[in-house]
């Protein structure tokens, strides 16, 4: 199987931290693979998901996008790998007051000059695809409405967009719908789900609700204290390895999940 990413001995410790915030992670994501990473908080999920495009230097291991490593990497290698590498993060960071076409623009930004991107100097046929990628997800009307003024799930979907303009191989999601009402969070999932199924994108999404990962994802790792304590399908998730992950009964975790949607 082709992996998009590849995470060898990963270890960070944050500089003022005596503990570890990933230790010793290895894991790998293969082409259009769709991975929900659970965990309760402080588990290390986010700490994982910026190492793998280096917003976060790790103190240890390797990490490797589409075969090619991304540790060490000088800073040119750094900006043409990350290209590949779609974020998308719980508060969406558009600039509020550019309209929705400019901040979808900027994610043309990695392959353009900096004198280029600095004017806006995009090329035709990027905007043009910016468009249709706006309308086919239903943001069509809102192409020259200010990002400000839309609502939290608008402004997430116009996020991915964004990250799908950087023709990424894989999309990193940090806790995409953790700021959204049950309504949106659904929309916005069922985009991340769909965009990546069609276009064959690999998609690892931080996601604080355990529901949520059970419905939309193929695969899931579950990280306790730095650790992974679970990867597999999420078919095979039971009840006993959740609780494990969470290290709580699942009384205490299980708000809004049906038991029949677990395996055991
Ligand atoms: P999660 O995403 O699972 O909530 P994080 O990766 O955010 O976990 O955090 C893992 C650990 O690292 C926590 O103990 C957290 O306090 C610590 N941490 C996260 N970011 C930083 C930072 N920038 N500086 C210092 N410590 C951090």
């Amino acid at each position: 199987m082709e992996q998009v990413v590849e995470v060898c001995g990963l270890q960070k410790t944050y500089r003022g931290s005596g503990k570890p915030a990933v230790r010793g992670v290895n894991m790998a994501v293969a082409r259009g693979e769709m991975i929900g990473v659970i965990g309760p908080s402080g588990a290390g999920k986010s700490t994982l998901l910026r190492c793998i495009n280096h917003l976060v230097v790790p103190t240890a291991g390797r990490v490797f996008i589409e075969g090619e490593e991304i540790t060490g990497a000088s800073p040119a290698k750094t900006r043409k790998l990350r290209r590949r590498v779609g974020m998308v993060f719980q508060r969406h960071n558009l600039v509020a007051r550019l309209t929705v076409l400019q901040n979808v623009m900027h994610g043309r930004l990695g392959y353009m000059s900096t004198l280029d991107g600095a004017l806006g100097r995009y090329a035709e046929e990027d905007k043009r695809r910016a468009v249709n990628i706006l309308e086919q997800t239903g943001l069509g009307d809102f192409l020259y409405h200010r990002a400000g003024e839309l609502s939290g799930g608008q402004r997430q979907r116009v996020g991915i967009v964004r990250a799908l303009m950087q023709e990424p191989a894989v999309l990193l999601c940090d806790e995409p719908i953790a700021s959204l009402d049950p309504a949106s969070a659904q929309v916005v999932m069922e985009l991340i789900r769909d965009v990546c199924r069609r276009r064959a994108i690999a998609c690892v999404v931080n996601l604080h609700q355990v529901d949520a990962a059970l419905k939309y994802t193929d695969r899931i790792i579950g990280m306790f204290e730095g650790e992974i304590v679970y990867d597999g399908p999420t078919a095979e998730l039971t009840g006993s390895v959740i609780e494990k992950i969470y290290n709580k009964p699942m009384a205490e975790l299980m708000i809004g999940i049906e038991r029949t949607e677990l395996t055991a």
